[in-house]
């Protein structure tokens, strides 16, 4: 392989949607000038003597798709150039890479710190599993700089959160709640699955860790699973190791569809963000809406926050309709375009009920606490007109 990545790896010479481009990749023999699918589990050595070179570490190279292979190691470089961060960590899905980032960095007796405005699933890893092997959690708002100050221990070592939020959309101030995580000597860790590379970088403002559900808009076309934890060499060490022995591995097919998707990253970010916007002011005018959440609306609690931070109000709009579940639930029987599903990040737009699916296995209190209400209704905006999309929804809305 030449590594006609290595131009392309340093830090801020290239814009974003130029690094998803043309940064990690590395071309084979043949000089293919699409990125490669290498589908191989293990890889050759000349000699005995390369062999055993290549698995003390001495010479770099491939020895087992376990721990590395060329198709995922471009995606890695591509994703670490595009976040600005010195290494990138594939595994096989968003969970994966919250877990691998825990089993990597922490032990038994250790405190996390983490927004109670979490992805139902990482909800229930922190306060469920994570606590069975000693691991305690305290959940502390999303927006209240304070409550993380007040929440630290001795034994805390790891920040967590996503921003904007999901499903409430809430911004949390990555670089105040930085500057706490750092005082106490914990790591921080931000999910940006929601803004991508693209709209925000949580490493330029602080964070030490990012973490990805590549699932989501990285592949942009609900095709494939896939996650990435991201740093730098040192913090990531840990997890690197936990990845090789037990092997939550991204799968080189899925770092093939992901080195195609994250070249259309950044037009598909402008298309979704600019539906969205429309679709959420829109939203905001009809009667039986009761809120509208949407970072880029002036009416977002913390707008002026996230257009700081962020460089678009993103693709996912939440709005509460009057009549609780039983109105939610019309909405999302009446349409007849809409995809009815949980997941996000597609260029088609999916509508979601989150009380009773993705945060569904999450206690009625925890529900609550998150703001999570019977008539709370997500939207993933896709690339639809926005006409349509609104014909699809005006039905149940007005019903
Ligand atoms: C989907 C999602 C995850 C989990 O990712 P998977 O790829 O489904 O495992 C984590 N965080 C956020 C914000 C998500 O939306």
């Amino acid at each position: 392989m030449s590594e006609s990545s290595r131009q392309f790896g340093t830090k801020n010479l290239y814009r974003p949607e130029t690094l998803a481009v043309r940064a990690g990749t590395a071309r084979s023999q043949f000089n293919e000038h699409s990125e490669a699918l290498f589908l191989t589990s293990s890889f050759t050595f000349d000699s005995a003597a390369q062999a055993a070179a290549r698995f003390i570490g001495e010479e770099p190279g491939n020895i087992y798709s376990r721990f590395t292979n060329p198709t995922v190691t471009m995606f890695e470089e591509r994703l670490a150039a595009m976040e600005g961060g010195e290494q990138c960590i594939a595994t096989a899905s968003g969970m994966s890479a919250i877990l691998s980032c825990c089993m990597g960095l922490l032990k038994s007796g250790d405190h996390i710190v983490a927004s109670r405005s979490l992805f139902g699933a990482t909800v229930n890893l922190f306060g469920g599993i994570l606590k069975k092997f000693g691991i305690e959690t305290t959940f502390v708002s999303a927006t209240d700089v304070s409550e993380w100050s007040d929440a630290i221990r001795p034994e805390t070592r790891l920040f967590f959160l996503e921003t904007p939020s999901n499903p409430l959309t809430e911004i949390s101030d990555i670089a105040a709640i930085a500057l706490v995580a750092k005082k106490s000597g914990a790591l921080f860790a931000v999910d940006n699955c929601f803004c991508t590379p693209i709209l925000q970088q949580p490493l330029a403002l602080g964070a030490d860790i990012v973490i990805h559900s590549a699932t989501k808009y990285l592949d942009g076309q609900g095709r494939v699973l896939g996650g990435a934890v991201l740093g730098n060499k040192k913090t990531l060490e840990g997890v690197y190791q936990f990845l090789r022995t037990a092997g939550p591995t991204m799968s080189a097919f899925n770092a093939w569809v992901f080195l195609k998707g994250l070249e259309t990253l950044k037009i598909r970010m402008d298309a979704h963000s600019a539906n969205a916007l429309e679709l959420a002011r829109w939203l905001e005018q009809q009667p039986n809406v009761m809120r509208v959440l949407y970072p880029g609306l002036p009416s977002h609690p913390q707008h002026v926050l996230a257009m700081k931070q962020q460089k678009t109000g993103g693709g996912i709009v939440s709005f509460e309709i009057e009549g609780g579940r039983e109105a939610a639930w019309r909405v999302i029987d009446s349409t007849r375009m809409l995809s009815i599903t949980a997941n996000l990040g597609d260029t088609k737009t999916t509508l979601t009920h989150p009380a009773t699916t993705t945060h569904g296995r999450n206690t009625p209190e925890q529900r609550a606490a998150a703001g999570i209400t019977e008539g709370l209704l997500r939207i993933a905006v896709g690339l639809e007109a926005v006409s349509d999309i609104q014909i699809d929804l005006a039905r149940g809305l007005n019903g």
